[in-house]
């Protein structure tokens, strides 16, 4: 058994500004990843990471105000205050650590303006600002010789006496499992994007610490809240960022009309993503797409500004599309990119389970409610992936050491080589792909009471034939099948818990838009929608958001 203050599910950006955080606490500290860290999701951000500098005459209220209209008050007012006042702190930690910022002509910190904001407050890196963090968090890593089970998968929190208390893994590389105890976890697993197809997310981004924390006994929130990005690669769902249309581009449809003057006149194309996704689907679903896309258009900025400022977007247009963006539009199509909702935490990323916590885009602290504001998501992982290891402090001086029982060990051991065992029977990616093209198809841009229906009737058969999933590879060393099937396991709990969230919530809010029922509700769902595992299977309940001083008006943008 190996044995930890603190254990970290996750190196990206929220586990490792969390591990960072912990050892500087004064914590004995292990990271675990099922890839090298700087795999992680996060290294494919592209955009930036939002702050409102005071000297730059920027106000956070002002900032928050943005994160609450863009969540479609769905947002818990407290937590983003946390967020938006912190963020300042954060974003120049980054600098100090080693991040170095896109500049102004001024040699100043650089800004980009992103979607549902008045003010350009997004700093970035070219268009590889979360790959810059990424990599500076992981230097520090280094720094601070933090314990790192690189390519570790874990399939089970450990939990004692009430309290989590570690959890089990194996070394993909070689098969071997153990039990690493720890008096405390946070989880910082990521999205779930893969339960969607296409998706703009990576393929390990299969939901597993929504999962975990559901199967030791934590809620999960809001997980109908599943953000649709306007613009991403038909075919490949590849994200083409948002920083091309904070740089100025157009959306335009098959007439050559910069169509958000329709749904958007006063933000246009940077209005929140939910209000833009939705225009685009109209302007499509009204025949005025081709293809299934509408299209971006970047010619008017220029060959040399488009190379110097989105780079990275030029070489994934050419490199996917043959196009190059100063001579040509790009087709573009709503595509499945981000989960809002995720694992119910405090302020301080605590769950309801002592001893467990969550940062990062896996939790749901909630600061981007029904709609996330673009580079919202990296402000999230760097200030709450440092609050929870914080708050773990506390409760670790608090708490006598237990000794996880072993047997939950070959207990696991035993389940896992049952899996393994089964002679024959079906494949895993079989089912991952109907699961996930039937999730983007009832739980898409619109959904009503009877698609949602559909998908969860279809999540529940497929939940039924898993144990008819055999894997091939009988062997211990990189059994990816293996792999591929634990996640699979996951992603059925994190669809089935999209699907409930979305049949309780009876009315259109954010990203969550059903055409059956057209207007937001504020007096019986100004609510969360809360779903949690019991014996019977999953249950969905409310509970209330928090406001402090900003009222629920009409979203207009
Ligand atoms: C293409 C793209 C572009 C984006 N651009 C931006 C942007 O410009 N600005 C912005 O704010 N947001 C952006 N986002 C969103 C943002 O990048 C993510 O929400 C954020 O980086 C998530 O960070 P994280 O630390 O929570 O998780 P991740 O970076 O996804 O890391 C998850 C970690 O958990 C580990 N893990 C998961 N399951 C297991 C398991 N079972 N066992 C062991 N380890 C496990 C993984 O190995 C990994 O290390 C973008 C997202 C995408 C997909």
């Amino acid at each position: 058994m190996y044995k930890h203050d603190l254990l970290i599910i996750g190196a990206g950006l929220a586990g490792l500004r969390a591990a960072v955080e912990g050892v500087r606490q004064g914590l004995n500290v292990a990271v675990i990843t099922k890839v090298h860290p700087v795999r992680s999701h996060s290294n494919a951000a592209q955009g930036g990471i939002n702050a409102a500098l005071t000297d730059r005459g920027d106000d956070w209220k002002d900032h928050a105000l943005a994160t609450i209209k863009g969540s479609d008050y769905l947002a818990d007012q407290d937590a983003v205050e946390v967020m938006c006042k912190e963020a300042g702190e954060a974003l120049i930690e980054l600098e100090n650590m080693g991040v170095i910022f896109s500049r102004d002509d001024d040699g100043k910190l650089g800004t980009r303006a992103f979607g549902g904001q008045k003010k350009a407050r997004t700093y970035f890196v070219g268009a590889i600002t979360g790959s810059a963090l990424l990599h500076v968090l992981y230097e520090q890593s280094i720094k601070y010789d933090l314990h790192i089970y690189e390519e570790w998968f874990v399939t089970k929190l450990i939990k004692d006496e009430g309290r989590i208390s570690g959890a089990i893994a194996f070394d993909i590389k070689t098969g071997q499992m153990e039990l690493i105890s720890a008096k405390a976890v946070v989880l910082a697993t990521g999205g779930a994007g893969r339960v969607f197809e296409p998706s703009t997310n990576a393929l390990i981004c299969t939901g597993d610490g929504l999962s975990l924390a559901m199967q030791a006994g934590a809620p999960l929130m809001d997980t109908e809240m599943i953000q649709y990005h306007p613009t991403t690669l038909s075919g490949s769902g590849i994200l083409i960022s948002e920083a091309a249309r904070g740089d100025g581009a157009y959306l335009i449809n098959s007439e050559g009309e910069r169509f958000m003057e329709n749904y958007a006149p006063d933000y246009m194309e940077l209005a929140s993503r939910d209000v833009v996704s939705r225009a685009e689907q109209t302007e499509i679903d009204e025949g005025r797409g081709v293809d299934g896309c509408v299209f971006l258009d970047l010619r008017h900025l220029g060959k040399q500004f488009i190379e110097e400022r989105l780079g990275y977007l030029q070489e994934v247009a050419l490199e996917f599309r043959g196009i190059d963006l100063s001579e040509s539009p790009i087709p573009i199509k709503p595509g499945m990119h981000y989960i809002m909702g995720g694992i119910k935490t405090d302020l301080n990323g605590a769950t309801n389970i002592p001893g467990l916590y969550a940062a990062g885009e896996c939790a749901n602290v909630s600061v981007h409610g029904a709609n996330r504001l673009g580079a919202n998501s990296l402000l999230d992982t760097i200030v709450f992936g440092r609050r929870s290891a914080v708050s773990s402090v506390e409760y670790i001086k608090s708490i006598q050491d237990l000794t996880p029982d072993e047997r939950l060990l070959s207990r696991e051991k035993s389940r896992i080589q049952s899996i393994i065992d089964r002679p024959k029977g079906m494949r895993s990616s079989e089912l991952r792909l109907k699961m996930a093209t039937s999730m983007t198809k009832g739980i898409g841009v619109w959904r009503n009471a009877e698609s949602i229906e559909n998908t969860s009737q279809i999540m529940k058969n497929i939940r039924g034939q898993l144990s008819n999933v055999y894997v091939e590879n009988k062997g211990k060393i990189f059994n990816t099948d293996l792999v591929s099937f634990l996640e699979l396991e996951f992603m059925i709990d994190v669809a089935e818990s999209i699907c409930q969230g979305a049949s309780a919530r009876l009315e259109s809010r954010g990203a969550h838009f059903r055409t059956d029922i057209t207007s937001r509700n504020d007096l019986e769902w100004l609510k969360h929608t809360i779903v949690e595992l019991s014996d019977q299977g999953m249950n969905t309940k409310t509970s209330d958001v928090t406001i402090t001083e900003w009222q629920p008006t009409e979203r207009i943008y």
